[in-house]
């Protein structure tokens, strides 16, 4: 289980943005900083450090942050993890919570935020198809405030750049743009060929990380009446997504783009060469469009081949997918259960997208690395936040996981409101505990934090947090 040597190889940060974000130039030395004072946690285990699991001493700051790392002089409290590991806590960079919105019972920003605190994501990406869009400087500002005093985990808020007059102001209170190239849940329509390289280009002078939905509804397939999954992905075929891609390429400089969700490994060579970052989602990783017959299996790109899945899946555990994000959208079961084709698309994640995964390192098929990379470290990164890997400096966010606390997924145990989820019965390993900025908000795999979560934005963007004094 100890991952070995070579898989550090291909976890190269090729797409590190433009400019190095603050705080990793923030972070200083362990020597530099440790013994000036004393650690208020001294955390003992394997964690995960410098690419590879090995046995150190954490010590935490009073401000929640990691102050050092290696042999801790004097300190205070003092954790022996045992066979327990400690990974850094991930960034999910794509869900769809419901707030606001119709369906805001559905799920909340309360509830979806202590799903991903349970699931050991610490910072969350959330997309601007709500209702009302978030597409103005007062719709970001309104759901910032739904966000604090509510929220288990930290929010980044995607704008909609659907308002040529609000971009100026978005792009000191937003997070990141989120751009549609085709329809989807909640867009009726996306940009227009013709209107996207402009809409590219003003977004480069912005600063702010813009992530495409890449889908050209010009090859979809209107006269096939989808029934199943196959029927789906015959409907919205790879091919879509390809001519979507190419359309993004090159992209314009210093645009910092990310596509969402690739689906297969064709595109993966061409946007490396060309800077993009991109994301895999844990469906489209592991399962295929023979996974399941009914709408519970409906997603937007739709599920592929199982050649097309394993492509992708080898392309991740070589490290070549900078990030993994779950694309998490909640629908009620009795709107999965509408004939296929009525049927909304899209499936919870956040709570299971990292234990998924682990699962699979315990299983050996992944490389710890390529996972921490893609889950923690990358994602955080392209959000300029001091999160994603054990560092001094950094925040303490962080897992303890213990690999041989195995379960199988069972919706009912899960926490999402809408009680389903497409991997029923598969092994998964949940963080037995999460500390966030030194705290604990999980023990025992039970969420025991309290809304503490802040909106965050780049720390490279311009203006100043929303609602901030
Ligand atoms: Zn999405």
């Amino acid at each position: 289980m100890e991952p070995g040597r070579k898989d550090l190889r291909p976890v190269v940060a090729f797409f590190t943005p433009p400019t190095l974000p603050a705080p990793m130039a923030r972070a200083r030395p362990a020597e530099e900083r440790s013994g000036r004072q004393t650690p208020e946690l001294v955390l003992a285990g394997r964690a995960f450090v410098r690419g590879r699991l090995q046995p150190v001493e954490i010590g935490l700051d009073s401000e929640g942050r990691i102050q050092s790392i290696g042999k801790v002089r004097a300190g205070g409290a003092r954790r022996d993890l045992g066979d327990a590991v400690i990974l850094p806590a991930a960034t999910d960079l794509h869900v769809h919570f419901r707030e606001p919105g119709g369906a805001a019972a559905a799920e909340s920003i309360a509830a979806g935020t202590v799903e991903a605190a349970l699931g050991g994501v610490t910072l969350v990406g959330d997309m601007p198809n709500n209702e009302p869009s978030v597409d103005s400087v007062e719709t970001v500002e309104a759901k910032a405030a739904r966000v604090r005093g509510r929220a288990a985990v930290d929010v980044l808020i995607y704008a909609a750049p659907t308002r040529a007059a609000a971009l100026d102001g978005l792009a000191r209170t937003a997070g990141a743009f989120k751009v549609y190239e085709s329809p989807t849940t909640g867009i009726g329509e996306g940009v227009s060929p013709s209107s996207l390289p402009a809409l590219l280009g003003r977004l480069a002078e912005l600063d702010l990380p813009v992530t495409v939905h890449a889908e050209d509804p010009e090859l979809f397939v209107p006269s096939s009446v989808p029934r199943d999954p196959a029927g789906w992905n015959a409907k919205r075929p790879v091919r879509a997504e390809d001519s979507a891609v190419e359309r993004l390429l090159p992209p314009p400089p210093p645009l910092r783009l990310h596509v969402a969700h690739l689906t297969t490994a064709r595109s993966i060579g061409r946007l490396r060469a060309a800077g993009v970052s991109f994301e895999a989602s844990p469906h489209h990783l592991l399962l295929s469009e023979r996974s399941g017959s009914d709408a519970r299996f409906k997603v937007n790109p739709p599920l592929r081949s199982e050649e097309d899945r394993r492509g992708l899946w080898e392309a991740f555990s070589r490290g070549e997918v900078p990030c993994l994000a779950s694309d998490h959208a909640p629908h009620p079961i009795d709107a999965k259960e509408r004939p296929f084709e009525k049927a909304p698309s899209g499936m919870p994640g956040v709570e299971t997208m990292l234990p998924l995964l682990l699962a699979r390192v315990r299983a050996g098929a992944l490389g710890l690395p390529a996972l921490v990379a893609a889950a923690c470290d990358r994602p955080a990164r392209w959000l300029g936040q001091p999160l994603g890997r054990l560092a001094p400096g950094h925040r303490a966010n962080f897992l303890i996981v213990d690999f041989r606390e195995r379960v199988r997924l069972d919706a009912a145990r899960l926490h999402a409101p809408c009680g389903w989820t497409a991997f029923e019965g598969w092994e998964a390993i949940f963080p037995r505990e999460h500390y966030r900025d030194g705290v604990r908000i999980v023990d025992a795999g039970e969420y025991v934090g309290r809304p503490s979560g802040i909106v965050v934005r780049p720390e490279y963007a311009r203006g100043a947090p929303p609602g901030a004094a």
